[in-house]
């Protein structure tokens, strides 16, 4: 397993004027039902969660159509997911994302990812990782 690069200050910049971020604050918190409302429900998990060598248009494409984008990815940056699709964000767009996110929150001394999360995955695969799952058919 390679270990992701940290972002680059620009990219952090342009991670903080983002509308997918500013949607994500704008949105967390106000509906805790947001999994239930999925546009990704019905879709196989594995769409979210290429290769790092595949594209992930499919993943980001679909979500781009759902309602829940926000929250969704509220959701993955406040546990610090950097793995799969969430929120129309892939894990690169993401990790910058997480760095201006933390710095809003107060919490940018916490480690990029949560050591726990990818352990968490090792044991429990997210289909049947249940409480990592933005929606019921995701992980
Ligand atoms: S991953 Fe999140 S934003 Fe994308 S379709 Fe599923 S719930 Fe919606």
């Amino acid at each position: 397993m390679t270990r992701a690069r940290m972002p680059r200050p620009h990219e952090v910049d342009a991670a903080r004027r983002d509308p997918r971020l500013l949607r994500a604050v704008d949105e967390r918190g106000l509906d805790p039902a947001w999994r239930t409302r999925g546009a990704c429900q019905a879709v196989d998990p594995e769409t979210f969660f290429p290769a790092p060598s595949e594209p992930a248009d499919a993943a980001v494409a679909l979500c781009r159509t759902c309602d829940v984008q926000g929250a969704c990815l509220a959701w993955a940056l406040e546990v610090g997911d950097c793995h799969g699709v969430w929120g129309a964000t892939t894990p690169r767009e993401r990790r910058a994302m997480l760095v201006a996110w933390r710095a809003e929150n107060g919490t940018a001394d916490r480690p990029a990812e949560p050591l726990m999360l990818p352990l968490i995955r090792l044991i429990a695969p997210p289909r049947r990782s249940v409480e990592l799952a933005p929606v019921g058919a995701r992980p």
